[in-house]
């Protein structure tokens, strides 16, 4: 099956009609493009999931708050197109900044409380950019389904939250983070990592470990075991931590770590940012 592929609004729009009325349930995975392996365990979850899989690839301007950022953002569309025909999606959808964002455009989708810390402090204006992206590509797309990346931790909150505020009549299901061998995070930015800042990073998965086995030890608190993760992650030259914190299910910080409270992290290495997480439980 050839993927079909969408540039334009129309396009997208007399496609969803036909899968419609043929009552086909629709699985959809947003992504920036260039695409890894923690992409396309998504599209794999969502072809599980439902009849046929929607795919978009946009690099949404409104969710960078550096310019310099977004120029810098990796794109190869000839070379996703030919992974997503592995996975043997339904759709491709690529639309342009021009189409979301025409000179008249002037409504937002914003999230309050969730947005508030962590990436929404260091990246003002970013979650507002995706949850106003993310309902434009709802709208369009219709899917009963959308997958997400735990990756990318408080963005799939913030989804969760306003799918549940707005009533999208759309179940978001959770993808697992997908590791290298050494168990960096894949991410699309790690290109832009030179080979020394590619070792240093490394260290993030490390000390995740270690926080791991130290909850695993019977060490509880929170305070203790971030104390170990900074350590692991001090002495790193070039490199800048932006946050670091052991919060719940709703991003509150926890003092008494359980079983999902989850390590967050925004590191800045050699002018590549990285986010990551992980649980304390290791399954
Ligand atoms: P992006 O293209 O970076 O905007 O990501 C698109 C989707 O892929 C988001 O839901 C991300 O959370 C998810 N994602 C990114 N990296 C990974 C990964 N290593 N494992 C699983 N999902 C990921």
């Amino acid at each position: 099956m050839t993927i079909q592929i969408c540039r334009n609004i129309d396009e997208i729009r007399s496609l969803v009609k036909d899968y419609k009325s043929d009552r086909k349930s629709i699985g959809f995975v947003p992504t920036m493009g260039f695409l890894h392996e923690g992409h396309l365990e998504l599209v794999k979850t969502a072809k599980k999931a439902a009849d046929f899989v929607v795919v978009s690839i946009f690099v949404n301007p409104a969710q960078f708050n550096n310019s310099e950022d977004l120029k810098k953002y990796p794109r190869d569309e000839a070379r996703d197109i030919k992974m997503l025909e592995q996975e043997q999606i339904t759709a491709l959808f690529l639309p342009t900044p021009e189409m979301f964002y025409p000179k008249t455009f002037q409504t937002w989708v914003d999230t309050s409380g969730l947005t508030q810390k962590y990436e929404g402090e260091f990246r003002p204006g970013h979650f507002k950019g995706v949850t106003t992206v993310v309902s434009i590509l709802f709208n369009l797309i219709q899917p009963d389904l959308a997958v997400f990346g735990e990756k990318d931790f408080q963005q799939l909150r913030v989804i969760e939250q306003m799918v549940e505020d707005l009533k999208f009549p759309i179940d978001i299901i959770r993808g697992k983070t997908i590791r290298e061998v050494d168990g960096l995070a894949k991410s699309s930015r790690n290109v832009r990592l030179s080979k020394s800042a590619r070792e240093k990073a490394k260290k993030i998965y490390a000390a995740f470990r270690d926080a791991q086995a130290l909850y695993r030890d019977g060490f509880l608190e929170a305070e203790k075991i971030l104390e170990e993760v900074n350590k692991k992650l001090l002495n790193l030259e070039e490199a800048k931590l932006e946050y670091l914190a052991l919060v719940d299910e709703n991003l509150e910080a926890v003092k008494v770590c359980k079983d999902d409270s989850r390590i967050l992290i925004a590191i800045e290495i050699e002018g590549v940012r990285l986010i990551d997480n992980c649980t304390l439980r290791t399954v």
